[in-house]
């Protein structure tokens, strides 16, 4: 797909900032019970956070930042000992706990306890490199059958979302329809799915790295390799790939990059249908009416919601004034009416597809971070990037590349 098929002014810019956003970053370990191809945090086993050190940056976020909802991450933040009183904590501030995990250590005992702590929902990463016990080999086709037993968990528990991740790489994008494909089947026990791209710290060949005024070597990095996978794959690339199958799929809202305005770091499609059929797209200006809706209400940009209002899909097509391609799903659902009017009495559920593209490194040396980054940590006191936070604990500071001189003068 040409970057001009995705026109940013056809979209919805989110109106996310550093104070003001829908979501913030906790991580209260960095210790994880899988060792995850892409996983950008180095795996520390005694690395827990005291309640009391996970308290003080939540007054951080509260102090320096407007959020509706803490993901709570890591490393496999259910490894913490304290987890339940963390989600607790949370909930009690006022910001909704959403539990970023890979699942395997999540019981049915263990979700009833998170849910009665104020659980609002989960993200559960599967992706086929993660060396997954009992999983290794299987494709993300055949992780459908995992991620269904997760999302089924979740169904039966009630009343939390359920959120899928997995990390994309340039062998793995061709599978994106099909998980598309696949959360268009269970539009009712599945609110989003998430596809991050692959990022690696690579050396450069025009470039020297450069930490508190030493050179260093980048493969002293968590996230440095430099076995020639792509490492810049983008989101117009997948959407691309999803629209071979499903010539609809239109992403509505984005997030854009701090050096590029036009390229598209968190890009959002919103659907609606029934619990096994996709009836639609929605486009910009119902995420807009959304984002604002919610912030004059509540007084926060929206994330995550719970399932019962992921089932309103009815009632979002009330914006079908607003907004061109909620009266075209709007059609659909009346055409479905005249066919079967019994289908009036079933719910309509919205589904979100978020595409996200990482740190680019551009070609003058800068690093295109996302503006307006939801993923936002406390390091030292301070708001961070967390997908850059090995540089911060290794060297205390970004890593800056230089350019290499002719002369040797930098090298
Ligand atoms: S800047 Fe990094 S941490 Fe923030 S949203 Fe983008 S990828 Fe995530």
């Amino acid at each position: 797909m040409e970057k001009s098929v995705l026109d940013l002014r056809r979209l919805y810019r989110l109106p996310w900032s550093l104070a003001d956003n829908a979501i913030s970053w906790l991580e209260p370990t960095s210790a994880c019970n899988l060792s995850c191809d892409g996983c950008y945090r180095k795996n520390e086993a005694n690395s827990h956070k005291t309640v009391e050190e996970v308290t003080r940056e939540l007054s951080i976020f509260r102090k320096m930042r407007n959020s509706d909802g803490i993901s709570i991450a890591g490393g496999d933040p259910l490894l913490h000992p304290d987890i339940t009183e963390i989600v607790s904590i949370i909930s009690k501030m006022g910001f909704k706990p959403v539990i970023n995990t890979n699942g395997i250590l999540l019981s049915r005992e263990l979700l009833r306890e998170l849910k009665k702590a104020g659980t609002v929902g989960f993200t559960i990463h599967i992706d086929s490199k993660q060396g997954r016990p009992g999983w290794k080999g299987k494709n993300e086709l055949e992780l459908n059958e995992l991620r269904l037993r997760y999302a089924e968990m979740l169904a039966e528990a009630g009343g939390m979302s359920c959120a899928f991740n997995s990390t994309v790489y340039d062998d793995t994008v061709s599978y994106t329809p099909d998980l598309v494909e696949w959360a268009g089947k269970h539009m009712d026990i599945v609110q989003v799915m998430v596809f991050i791209l692959y990022r690696a710290a690579t050396p450069q060949l025009n470039f020297n790295w450069y930490a508190n005024g030493r050179k260093i070597g980048l493969e002293e990095l968590q996230y440095s390799e430099n076995n020639g996978r792509r490492i810049d794959l983008q989101s117009p690339e997948v959407v691309a790939k999803i629209r071979e199958r499903f010539p609809e799929f239109t992403p509505c809202a984005f997030l854009n990059g701090t050096e590029k305005p036009d390229s598209f770091k968190w890009l959002l499609t919103g659907r609606i249908g029934y619990k096994d059929r996709v009836l639609g797209y929605v486009g910009p200006k119902h995420m807009e009416s959304i984002q604002a809706m919610h912030h004059l209400l509540k007084g926060r940009y929206l994330a995550y919601c719970k399932p019962s209002y992921t089932a309103m899909g009815k009632t979002m097509l009330l914006l079908s004034p607003l907004d061109p391609r909620l009266r075209v799903i709007s059609g659909r659902f009346l055409t479905s009416l005249l066919a079967n009017p019994l289908k009036l009495f079933k719910n309509l559920y919205y589904q979100s597809i978020m595409i996200i593209q990482p740190v680019d490194f551009m070609e003058n040396g800068a690093q295109n971070m996302c503006d307006g980054c939801p993923d936002v940590t406390v390091w030292n006191d301070k708001l961070v990037w967390s997908c850059r936070l090995e540089e911060l604990k290794q060297f205390g500071c970004w890593v800056h590349s230089v350019p290499r001189v002719e002369n040797n003068v930098n090298v």
